[in-house]
């Protein structure tokens, strides 16, 4: 299901998700980077945890995937990573232990 409303803040290098029933989280890019889903990414992260991104990767580009999810293109030129909403709801709620105040 797909959140409700993304907020870019870029300030503060992340991304506000709000999803109808209430949940929001704030993921860094830094997060949504070291989670990219996809085959690159996977055997990365098999290989040596999470250091794929510096602190400072931004998001350079958000574009929809039908109503499936979303593509993350970062400023590293990393483009490859389509989050479907339930796997991005799911790193969120593991990741993102605080909820933002409303
Ligand atoms: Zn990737």
């Amino acid at each position: 299901m797909a959140p409700e409303s993304i907020v870019d803040h870029r300030a503060r290098a992340a991304l506000e998700f709000c999803w109808g029933d209430g949940e929001r989280y704030l993921a860094t890019y830094q997060l949504l980077r070291a989670s990219c889903p996809c085959a690159d990414c996977k055997v990365l992260r098999a290989a040596g945890g999470d250091g794929i991104a510096g602190d400072d990767v931004q998001l350079a580009d958000i574009q929809p995937v039908g109503a499936y999810g979303v593509q993350f293109v970062f400023s590293d030129g990393h483009d490859r990573g389509i989050f479907p909403w339930v796997f991005l709801k799911e790193i969120l709620e593991k990741r993102v232990r605080a909820a933002i105040a409303p």
